[in-house]
């Protein structure tokens, strides 16, 4: 069956065909190409087209796709088996390596998703603190744990509303929406409500374009943080061990109280983590009395993933994968402004990128309308190249160590094709 009649038996069978939205490429007036393998920096679909991959599963990917050292981890790890439900050594080995290279974090917590990680933070700021309410940024995105599907209401200023239904109203009045780049209106928000548990912020957001923020303003909300006696939490899914080992604490040189990580840390297996300092992380049940818990956490192959995936993070590659993302940014830029995407620019920080029609914009207020218009136009033509961008306007584009000069020629080759 090719990808269009994989469609409408996947309709048949799960809601829209998926099991996430942004798969079903709603929006781009085309169907979803099945994937049926991938190597490297391509993917291939049921048609045997091939892609050069630059959605890369939506971050975890950094090596790229099937990295062999991984790959013979993996397997090696699934001939001892695959859950025991008991403690072990492969996540001991994990946790201690991260430890040992991340100076802001002492103990660290495993999960299966970075939406567990977020839920987790939340509740362990709340037990930290005896605080109830959160702040969090409109355009980024945490998850989908209900307390963070919550956007600014269209009313009076302060007032939320789900950003989905099934949200009840009582979790929704328990976060608040600030927007990005404005530390005043958070100064304010803090002010008004002494009931503060944490600011959750995406260090980089990365989710909703990408929108980076200024050292002073991370500053600024760790300074708020401080005086307030509210929790930092950096949610670093995106952008730990991807913009640097440490991410974006690294970057920034700001300490977060806690940290979630996803996508890289399980290199591409569902690893999720929260992770912070001892007296705070301790907090969390066995030890202390904020309950988390998991089935399959820890899951020895995730471990084993994960940990041959950040062994090969180091200084050279993290130099190398910035070298591949410039360059590729070079590529799609000189392209687009021959070939009809003048009004476009490329938002990059790292191996990261957002190709958006517009000047950059700061906060997600400034994203232009036309976004999802002008994006279908990209996505189409670049598809019809052979070239994969992640299905919708407001997702980034990932870069690998897959993404060489061998890629890159053939990116220019097939751009301008
Ligand atoms: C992807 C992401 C999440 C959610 O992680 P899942 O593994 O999809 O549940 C949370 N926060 C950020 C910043 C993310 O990028």
């Amino acid at each position: 069956m090719n990808s269009d009649q994989l469609f409408e038996q996947a309709k048949k069978y799960t809601p829209g065909g998926v099991h996430s939205p942004v798969r079903s490429f709603k929006g781009l007036h085309t169907t979803p190409r099945f994937m049926n393998r991938a190597q490297g920096a391509f993917i291939t679909d049921e048609e045997n087209n091939e892609y050069i991959d630059f959605c890369m599963s939506f971050g975890p990917l950094i090596l790229g796709h099937k990295n062999q050292d991984v790959l013979e981890k993996a397997k090696a790890a699934l001939e001892n088996g695959w859950s025991f439900g008991a403690a072990e050594k492969y996540s001991l080995e994990l946790a201690q390596y991260i430890v040992d290279r991340i100076d802001h974090i002492e103990q660290i917590r495993f999960m299966n998703s970075g939406t567990e990680a977020v839920m987790t933070a939340i509740r362990l700021a709340r037990g930290a603190t005896g605080r109830n309410k959160i702040i969090k940024f409109n355009g980024c995105y945490h998850g989908h744990m209900d307390q963070m599907l919550i956007k600014a209401g269209s009313g009076l200023a302060g007032e939320v509303e789900a950003s989905s239904k099934g949200v009840t109203p009582s979790t929704a009045q328990d976060t608040l929406v600030c927007e990005l780049g404005n530390l005043e209106e958070v100064r304010e928000v803090v002010k008004a409500n002494p009931d503060i548990a944490a600011i959750f912020i995406e260090p980089l957001p990365a989710n909703n374009g990408l929108l980076p923020q200024t050292i002073e303003y991370l500053k600024g909300l760790r300074e708020i943080c401080n005086e307030s006696g509210a929790l930092l939490v950096f949610d670093e899914v995106i952008s730990g061990f991807r913009t640097s080992f440490g991410g974006m604490a690294q970057d920034t040189g700001i300490t977060p109280d806690i940290v979630t990580y996803g996508k890289v840390i399980g290199g591409g297996f569902p690893v999720g983590a929260v992770a912070g300092k001892k007296d705070i992380m301790e907090l969390l049940a066995p030890v202390g009395g904020v309950y988390q818990a998991g089935t399959l956490s820890a899951n020895p192959v995730a471990m084993v993933a994960g940990l041959a995936t950040l062994k090969q993070l180091d200084d050279n590659f993290y130099e190398k994968l910035n070298q591949n993302a410039q360059a590729i940014v070079e590529i799609f830029k000189d392209w687009m402004s021959q070939n009809g995407f003048e009004d476009y620019e490329i938002v990059q920080y790292k191996s990261l990128f957002w190709p958006v029609p517009a000047k950059a914009p700061k906060a997600a207020n400034q994203i232009p309308a036309n976004l999802l218009e002008r994006f279908n136009e990209l996505f189409k033509v670049c598809l019809e190249k052979g070239i994969y961008l992640s299905p919708n306007g407001y997702e980034i584009g990932f870069v690998s160590a897959a993404h060489d000069q061998a890629v890159q020629e053939e990116l220019k080759k097939r751009l301008w094709s």
